[in-house]
Order: C-alpha cells, then structure tokens, then sequence
C-alpha cells in the first residue's frame, strides 16, 4: 500500500501514544523523523526569551525547571537538563506548568457561595481575606486550650485544620507554617509530596 492510499484508520492504527490522531502523529507512524522539526519549532519559540531557573511547585522530588520569558510573560517552561535530580524530564504533572501560568480556565475571581445558597457570586479579594480571617480568629478564641485538666501547657487548637495545595512555594509554605504554629494550629498538611 503507498502511502497515498493509506486509509485514515490505517494511520491511526500505525500512530503511537498521544501522536495518534493528529497530523503530526500520522507523518510519524509513517516513518518521518519529525525531531528535528519539533527542536527547530522550540528554539524559535524561545530564541528572544530569558531563562530564569526554577523547580517545580507540584510535589516533594523538587524537580528543576527552566522558565522562559519574553517581555515579562512567561512563553515555556521545561526540564532543567543540567539538574542531578530530574536531567530535563518532567512526569505529566510537571510537563503541564506552564497551564498554571497560561490558562483561559483560571479563575481569577474569588467565588463566594452562601450557607444554603445554589450560586456562586463573585466576591471583592479584600472582603474574602477579611472573612476568612475573622472566621480563623473566631474559632480560635473559642477553641484555644493553654493548659490540659492536669495542668500540662498545650497551646493549641483543634478547631482549624490546614490543608496546603501544591501550587504552593517553598517560601509560602515557610510563612504558612509559622502563621499556624503562631495560631497553635497543629493539624497541618499539605499534599505536595510523595
Ligand atoms: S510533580 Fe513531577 S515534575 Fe514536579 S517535582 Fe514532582 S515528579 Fe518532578
């Protein structure tokens, strides 16, 4: 069979991994070598950008990234090949960074949904950090214990748990921890790990 006549459902079947399906995928199952192509697409892409080193935010490994900018917008971030802890690569997670910098889909808003309400309403970033911290001081005035029944010092409260995201830096998660510690917050955790 040429490759003139390849059926669609030939070329699909020939494709592999997420190439299958699109154009690209198809020219590869083909046969064609399309590295060099992809590497000549990427350094057009970055060629006038700054490199600034980074490490991913997502979990424990800290794997190193390189973030690329043009005129202070971030255009692509990558593995770091020089690093001794990931040599350039990045699981999924990693290889998708860049969308939490770059994406249509990211609220920008605080949402705000009532105590018994169906909808969400856009609620001002000022009054929602007022609200929240009038509810942790709320709770804490009414939940702080300084010393047990036996008179052993505890100054906690079991009253607020916090929870980090990964999204999260180490610089943040540094301040996080001594707000809450200050606040006698103990139950604290973060997903961001292995
Ligand atoms: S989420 Fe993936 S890329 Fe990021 S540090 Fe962990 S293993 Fe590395």
């Amino acid at each position: 069979m040429s490759d003139v006549l390849i059926s669609r459902r030939a070329l699909l079947r020939r494709g592999t991994g997420t190439a299958a399906g699109t154009a690209l995928g198809g020219l590869a199952a083909l046969g064609s070598d399309l590295r060099p192509a992809r590497a000549q697409a990427q350094d057009l892409r970055i060629r006038e950008a700054q490199a600034f080193p980074s490490v991913c935010p997502y979990c424990a490994v800290g794997c190193d990234t390189i973030v690329h900018a043009i005129d202070g917008k971030i255009v692509n971030i990558e593995g770091d090949v020089r690093s001794p802890i990931n040599g350039g690569n990045l699981c999924p997670k990693g290889a998708a960074i860049y969308q939490l910098h770059v994406n249509p889909n990211r609220s920008l808003e605080v949402l705000h949904r009532a105590p018994g309400a169906t909808a969400w309403t856009v609620m001002p970033l000022e009054e929602a950090m007022d609200r929240v911290a009038q509810l942790v001081k709320e709770t804490r005035d009414e939940t702080f214990k300084g010393t047990a029944a036996d008179g052993k010092i505890l100054n906690h409260t079991l009253g607020i748990f916090s929870l980090g995201g990964a999204t999260m830096d180490n610089e943040w998660n540094h301040l996080h921890q001594k707000l809450m510690r200050g606040l006698g917050v103990v139950a604290i955790e973060n997903q961001a790990r292995i």
